[in-house]
Parts: structure tokens; sequence; C-alpha cells
């Protein structure tokens, strides 16, 4: 299939559209949680959708299961600042996030979680922008 068949087939198939941007959200953290590092299986609303949240980057982050169903409702950071697994670089990663800042986000989901880095590496192509400040 030609790549301009595959963008045309998007916009006849939201759901296909969807499908990819869930991904994409998953690809940028290496497929781990935004708030404990485990795998990402789900999409979180930071904002939750009965609270107005609306479905776009800013306010969707990967999340795994447990994470996803123990926040349900809750405030993100007031949810997140109460658990075990609290980490105040990824509370920032999740604020950065949800501005839009997706690049200072990873850098700091990097910096919470080193061992991760190689994934995170790897999500900097999907970003397709200038990383020059990783030098400084
Ligand atoms: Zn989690």
């Amino acid at each position: 299939m030609h790549k301009r068949d595959a963008v045309f087939l998007e916009d006849l198939c939201p759901k296909l559209r969807d499908r990819r941007w869930r991904k994409s959200l998953h690809e940028y953290t290496g497929k781990s949680c935004i708030y404990c590092g485990k795998n990402s299986e789900s999409i979180d609303h930071v904002l939750p959708r009965s609270k107005g949240g609306l479905s776009i980057t800013e306010n969707c982050v990967p999340a795994c299961l447990s994470c996803n169903g123990s926040k349900t409702d809750n405030n993100a950071f007031e949810w997140y600042r109460k658990q075990r697994f609290y980490d105040p670089r990824r509370s920032m990663a999740i604020r950065a996030w949800t501005e839009g800042d997706i690049r200072l986000a990873l850098r700091l989901l990097k910096w919470a979680e080193p061992k991760r880095t190689e994934n995170i590496e790897k999500s900097k192509s999907l970003l397709n922008e200038d990383y020059s400040w990783q030098a400084a």
C-alpha cells in the first residue's frame, strides 16, 4: 500500500487514526507507565473524561492498568502524590506532558528511570524535532 493510500484510509476511518495515536503515546515513553514505570497497557486521561477531559495528547498519558484503575476520577497530581512509587521527577514529567512539552516530559522520565533510556531514545525519531538540547 502506498503511503498516500494510508493517509487517505485514516481520513475515512477515524478508528484507525485513534489506534495509531494511542500507539504513538505508548511509544513516546517506551511503553512504560508515566506514573510508575511498569508496562503501559492503557491510556489514562489526566483530567478524567467525566470532568471534561479531552482525548488529546496533552491530556492522555500511557499508564498501566493498575494505575489507571486506582486513579479513577481523581485529580492525577493529587492521586499520584499519595502513591508509594511517587517520584517528583515523574510528576514534573506529567506536568510538562499536559502542557504539551513532550520533549521535556521525556527528558524528565529519562532522569527518573535511567534504565528505560534505551526505549526513550527510540521514541525521539517519532517527535521529528531537533534534539540539540540534549548535548547540554
Ligand atoms: Zn503504573
